[in-house]
């Protein structure tokens, strides 16, 4: 692939926008700046620089976020910033979608991709992909919460029981919960279901990825599908 074309597909504008960034000099491949657009490059391992930071080349990308409160995963945000606004621009540019959603409050992990096919696999109920949730309750966590969460409660937009696939208890306001599915306000409405209100929710793993603790609020890295699946 050329160099142009290899950073168009990575976001960085029109291929007009790649030629003249390249022609200026701002990148660079292993320190040695590139200033030929047409140069074709191995894309298989490339790492390049542009602007001091080091972007790996990926055909299909996939971000972890660490989502903090105070932003929407909405593409049309209506009363917060877009969690899209915390992503430069290259990563909004070649259309990194949010993987399900997150309410404005709930912080946590968050994957982005570019790869249609993995973000179905995630998303889709019956691929039973694992979200795990950190929620502090308003009430204590009982035993009988605990266990209703597991049998399954009714909610309002179906009639069939929806269950936690686990629940750890951690504190006397702390549980782990974790679901397979992605319902709408699932976590909150399942606590509201038995009788409890979900006073913080935060998420720690989707599929096998465990969300980093030396990734702070705001931060975001590059990951992989065998990370996740
Ligand atoms: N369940 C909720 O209630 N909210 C979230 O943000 C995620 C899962």
């Amino acid at each position: 692939m050329t160099l142009e074309q290899i950073l168009f597909t990575q976001g960085f504008g029109t291929r007009y926008d790649c030629r003249a960034i390249i022609l200026s000099g701002s990148i660079a491949i292993a320190g040695k700046v590139m200033d030929d657009p047409d140069q074709r490059i191995d894309t298989n391992g490339l790492v390049f620089e542009y602007r001091q930071e080091q972007w790996p080349y990926f055909e299909k990308a996939i971000i972890a976020l660490h989502k903090p409160a105070g932003y929407e995963c909405s593409m049309k945000p209506s009363s917060h910033p877009s969690v899209m606004t915390l992503l430069p621009s290259p990563l909004r540019k070649r259309n990194m979608q949010p993987v399900g959603r997150l309410d404005v409050d709930t912080t946590g992990l968050l994957l982005f991709t570019d790869d249609g096919a993995l973000q179905h696999r995630l998303i889709h109920p019956k691929r039973h992909v694992e979200k795990v949730y950190l929620v502090t309750a308003k009430h204590p966590i009982t035993e009988d919460l605990c266990n209703r969460l597991l049998q399954g409660v009714i909610l309002d937009d179906s009639p069939h029981p929806v269950k936690a696939k686990a629940v750890k208890k951690l504190d006397e306001y702390r549980l782990e919960m974790t679901l397979t599915e992605g319902k709408y306000h699932q976590v909150k409405r399942m606590i509201a279901a038995c009788s409890n209100r979900v006073e913080k929710l935060h998420r720690i793993k989707v599929g096998h990825y465990t969300l980093p603790l030396s990734l702070s609020e705001g931060q975001w890295l590059w990951i992989r599908k065998r990370d996740i699946l």
